[in-house]
């Protein structure tokens, strides 16, 4: 097979030629530019196998993360698996955000609640070495992908096992930020997510459930000035800010993602 069958093959199964491309690059260790340049060049039989095998897995409708086990978040190269959410770069905006509102060479302790992959906590550790990021997850196996990508991009990253405040018992924070599943138990569009772990994406019923956990825990969490982020969904703002003023948040707020959703709510903690 040369590479320009296997894009043939690709065609013939269904698969976006990006895709395609995308699969033989990370399988070859190649660019895409690379790629474009060796349309004749034979594939090894290894490599023709094993692409054969991620073509069929993405025809029938998996992630292309979980084929290649990587996924990128803010320039970072990002291990997963599907015990976790692949990263959303609509996430990117809580990152932002939460970057906003410490300051940068403040020794604060951060805390990022359910990172699965670590995308979130990683992206902070790493813009912000000062800070003393810690990690939690319910779920080992997620906490397990979580530390192999702290040790190739962040090893200062502390790792926490528990749910939600559970893992942090006893301990205040300066700034908590978490994108918890926020997806509505009945929503029609978990069915094309269906890839992924659901625990991740929905706590069922009408979505805020995890949303009001971690606000009704988070005054014993946090510092006297320390600030809340929240992803969530795009009809959720209102019921987010509504639950973090009747827990005595300040100064909350919401801010839109790059499609214009309403995608993270904050507040502040006056202690
Ligand atoms: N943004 C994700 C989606 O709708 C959901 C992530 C989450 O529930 N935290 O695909």
């Amino acid at each position: 097979m040369r590479i320009r069958d296997a894009l043939a093959l690709a065609q013939a199964l269904g698969v976006a030629r990006l895709d395609a491309q995308l699969l033989l690059a990370h399988r070859l260790g190649r660019s895409r530019a690379w790629l474009l340049a060796h349309d004749d060049d034979a594939l090894g039989e290894t490599d023709a196998a094993a692409l054969r095998d991620g073509l069929r897995r993405r025809a029938a409708g998996e992630p292309l993360a979980y084929i290649t086990c990587v996924a990128e978040f803010r320039g970072l190269a990002l291990a997963v698996s599907p015990a976790v959410l692949i990263p959303r770069p609509e996430t990117e905006l809580l990152v932002e955000w939460a970057l906003e509102l410490q300051p940068a060479e403040a020794e604060v302790d951060v805390a990022d609640l359910g990172t699965g992959s670590g995308a979130v906590a990683l992206a902070l550790q790493q813009a912000r070495p000062r800070w003393r990021v810690t990690a939690t997850d319910r779920s080992p196996q997620a906490l397990a992908v979580a530390r192999e990508n702290a040790a190739r991009h962040a090893p200062s990253l502390a790792l926490a096992q528990g749910d939600w405040w559970g893992a942090l018992v006893g301990r205040r924070f300066a700034l908590v930020v978490s994108n918890p599943p926020y997806v509505a138990g009945d929503d029609p569009h978990l069915a094309a997510l269906g890839h992924e772990p659901r625990a991740a994406l929905t706590p069922e019923g009408d979505g805020l459930a995890a949303l009001a956990r971690i606000v009704a825990g988070a005054p014993a969490h946090l510092e006297a000035g320390g600030w809340l982020v929240l992803e969530h969904g795009h009809d959720q703002a209102e019921a987010v800010r509504a639950c973090l003023v009747r827990s005595g948040f300040d100064a909350t707020s919401t801010r839109s993602d790059l499609a214009g959703l309403p995608r993270c709510s904050a507040g502040c903690w006056r202690g």
